[in-house]
């Protein structure tokens, strides 16, 4: 099963990716982390990403078309797999398509978090990350026992620079711009389900199970309550 997660800056889907790709059994790419670690390491690639991300706009499109064919092309996606923050363009969603294509494949499902743009704001200005183990954390829902710190590591914990308000703004324009006429692609295709995403963590994850675990049945799999990878 092929899942692309779609929706704005603070929907919450890099968490209810990870959640997914447990629950599915399904590996995932979130490509914001993926440039992330690229500009820690200081790579090429990282240090051209730099500048857009600081300025809350997006790495140009064939930049992340080449970086999502490079993750296709390796082992380990034959039974599907998750997309988190890709594709964020049309040109992305239609580069994509045709990837798929080529191996007789297409997505799935688009699952479109919606959330109202103040509570996005607002859970972005909140939100807190631990540089080294990659916890996350929110000042008002998920908050460290010990402020500041990370419960996992000890680490001091930080915030996205992206996530400061202005840029957290930029992002929004930009998600407006030329991320939200994707929900229009999809939408055309059939094959978007829109979630609410301002309701708790496990009331949205159940409500994509429910969705993706009736799909008409190509080759997905879920693992059971012991982590068992089965056929549905
Ligand atoms: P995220 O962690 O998904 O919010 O992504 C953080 C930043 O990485 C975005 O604001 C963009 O600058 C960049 N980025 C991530 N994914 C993409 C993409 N598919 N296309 C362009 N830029 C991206």
């Amino acid at each position: 099963m092929i899942v692309v997660m779609l929706g704005p800056p603070g929907a919450g889907k890099g968490t209810q990716c990870e959640l997914l790709g447990e629950k599915l059994a399904l590996p995932h790419i979130a490509t914001g982390d993926l440039l992330r670690e690229a500009m820690a390491r200081g790579t090429p690639l990282g240090q051209l990403a730099r500048p857009y991300i600081e300025r809350g706009e997006l790495v140009p499109d064939d930049v992340m078309i080449n970086i999502i064919n490079e993750w296709l092309a390796t082992p380990g996606h034959e039974h599907g797999f998750i997309l988190d923050g890709f594709p964020r363009t049309v040109n992305q969603a239609r580069a994509l398509d045709q990837a798929l294509a080529r191996v007789g494949k297409g997505v799935d499902r688009v699952i479109y978090l919606s959330v109202p743009v103040e509570e996005l704001l607002q859970r972005i200005a909140g939100r807190y990350v631990c540089p080294q183990c990659g916890a996350s954390y929110h000042l008002r829902t998920s908050p460290p026992r010990q402020s500041g710190y990370c419960d996992q590591c000890g680490s001091t914990l930080t915030q996205r620079p992206d996530d400061r308000r202005e840029v957290a703004e930029r992002r929004m324009a930009v998600y407006f711009a030329q991320t939200a006429p994707v929900i229009d692609y999809y939408q055309k295709r059939g094959v978007l389900s829109e979630v609410n995403g301002a309701q708790s963590v496990t009331a949205v994850l159940d409500a994509e199970l429910a969705i993706l675990l009736t799909l008409p049945s190509r080759t997905h799999t879920r693992t059971d309550r012991h982590g068992d990878p089965s056929q549905i």
